[in-house]
């Protein structure tokens, strides 16, 4: 299964306050130190061995510019501030390792473009689905079919924030072809960048859409039914944040019936944010 600016609200207003930023999801200006590359650097080796990866190469010299220490903290601050310090760029970093990715079999099979994703870098939620669809493929932006038109009416009537206020991925960033369920070893080969976009950004919660995400998310294999209707806790390298798992819009487009269910999980999401249900 694949996919398919308002004005300010109650919820808005509460995921800006949160961020420190502006209701249409301004971002703060933030520059990082210099010297904090390496320590953004040390970080990123352990996020990359937590991921099981063993062995990096490097061209010859390439460490030799690197400060050698990271700057003193600043009043208040802690260690885990840094990762944060300018998501967008680190995001602009990750998707330049993906490249034109040809990793797993997805990149020969019909694809148009990656679709790396879209939102706000720095978001308090992130939705993760499958896969692009048609529509995510020829414009190159996860959501935008009609199962995207039905999870912008999830974010903007249900939940009352605009869409440039969240960020939206998926576990894989190329299309299968006929739209099919992506296979395991391309959810494997592809994910690790989906752990880092997540680090890198830092939600307060992570919505995942669909079995495909959670099962992805949650390192399980099972039904959705058996992960749905509860707060999970996950960690990334250092990062940990909360999980909600509900129906992918596209399941909720053939079965209407369970839009019940899924504005329950919303409703969960919502109150862990602090958020109020809009008024009609
Ligand atoms: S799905 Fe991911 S790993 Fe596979 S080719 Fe596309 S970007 Fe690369």
């Amino acid at each position: 299964m694949s996919e398919g600016d308002a004005s300010s609200s109650p919820g808005a207003a509460a995921v800006a306050r949160r961020r420190g930023g502006t209701a249409a999801g301004g971002r703060r200006p933030a520059e990082p130190h210099p010297a904090a590359s390496r320590s953004l650097l040390f970080d990123y080796l352990e996020f990359q061995r937590e991921l099981g990866i063993e062995t990096l190469r490097w061209p010859r010299g390439a460490l030799d510019s690197l400060p050698s220490a990271p700057p003193p903290a600043a009043a208040g601050q802690t260690a885990a501030a840094a990762p944060s310090a300018d998501p967008a760029a680190a995001l602009a970093a990750i998707r330049a390792d993906l490249g034109d990715c040809t990793r797993c079999p997805l990149h020969s099979q019909g694809r148009k473009q990656i679709v790396f994703g879209d939102g706000n870098p720095r978001a308090e939620l992130v939705f993760v689905g499958e896969a692009p669809g048609a529509d995510e493929d020829r414009q190159g932006v996860p959501f935008v079919g009609r199962a995207g038109q039905l999870l912008n009416d999830m974010i903007q009537k249900g939940m009352g924030l605009e869409r440039s206020q969240v960020y939206i991925c998926n576990v894989v960033k190329c299309r299968p072809p006929e739209n099919r369920t992506p296979e395991p070893n391309e959810c494997a080969t592809c994910s690790p960048f989906l752990f880092r976009q997540l680090a890198a950004i830092r939600p307060r919660l992570i919505i995942a859409l669909g079995s495909v995400a959670a099962q992805n998310l949650l390192h399980y294999r099972g039904s959705l039914a058996s992960v749905r209707g509860r707060l999970h806790d996950i960690s990334i390298g250092d990062f940990a944040t909360k999980l909600v798992v509900t129906y992918h819009p596209a399941y909720l487009l053939r079965d209407p019936t369970q839009k019940k269910a899924a504005w329950q999980d919303l409703q969960m999401a919502m109150s862990y944010l602090g958020l109020r249900r809009p008024s009609r």
